[in-house]
């Protein structure tokens, strides 16, 4: 597992920011400042396709590397291999993403793990949903929610403040991304396929915003 520090982070993300030519509506409109907040992004429905416009509308985005594991194939000229690297990101106040990236050297992996988890950045919608706690602060998750993938599934429990989050590590990482401080967990499945792991997590907190409309998004 590998951490960036905000430092090198953010000297990066100015690189590109500093070369990007928007290729989207989208991007056009952030960088004309038509569009300022990842807010009113998702108000817009336009899908993000520029890792670029995460970067400009939530400048303290980090980045986790999750699990690396190399992935052998067999074509005709032999056998090949390249690593798979699961990439996390988030601002640690209601946006998350996950993504994977495949390349023969690790670094690009990782790289192209960071553009595809910036590329699959969702809100979450963070609450009190904790009876024992009733703050009414968003610590949280709001409500019980549940996430599936490949044969992991994981529910998310709301927590009292000052509870942390009772995890595992890689539930934590993704978690800790989105700004939920306080929840319980359980799981179910093959939960030590990390990549399953993870994604289950996304896919829970995803769940967050499925039962009401974009209206309430930027309440
Ligand atoms: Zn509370």
């Amino acid at each position: 597992m590998r951490r960036r520090d905000r430092g090198q982070r953010q000297r990066e993300s100015a690189v590109s920011l500093e070369k990007w030519i928007p290729r989207t509506h989208l991007g056009k409109m952030i960088q004309e400042g038509r569009i300022s907040s990842i807010e009113e992004v998702f108000m817009s429905g336009l899908p993000i396709n520029e890792p670029q416009i995460v970067d400009t509308l939530l400048p303290d985005l980090q980045e986790e590397v999750i699990h690396i594991n190399l992935v052998q194939k067999q074509t005709d000229a032999g056998e090949k291999s390249r690593f798979k690297a699961i990439v996390a990101v988030g601002n640690r106040d209601g946006y998350v993403g996950l993504g994977s990236g495949k390349a023969s050297q690790v670094r690009n992996a990782i790289e192209k793990g960071a553009v595809n988890a910036r590329l699959n950045i969702v809100p979450v919608r963070r609450g009190c949903g904790s009876w024992e706690c009733g703050c009414g602060k968003l610590h949280s998750v709001p409500f019980e929610i549940e996430g599936k993938t490949g044969g992991v599934k994981i529910t998310i429990v709301p927590g009292p403040r000052g509870l942390g989050l009772v995890a595992s590590e890689v539930a934590k990482i993704v978690l800790g991304l989105s700004g939920i401080k306080d929840c319980w967990t359980r799981s179910f499945g093959s939960t030590r396929t990390v990549p399953s792991f993870a994604y289950a997590v996304f896919d829970a907190l995803k769940q967050t915003y499925t039962l009401i409309t974009p209206a309430d998004w930027v309440r």
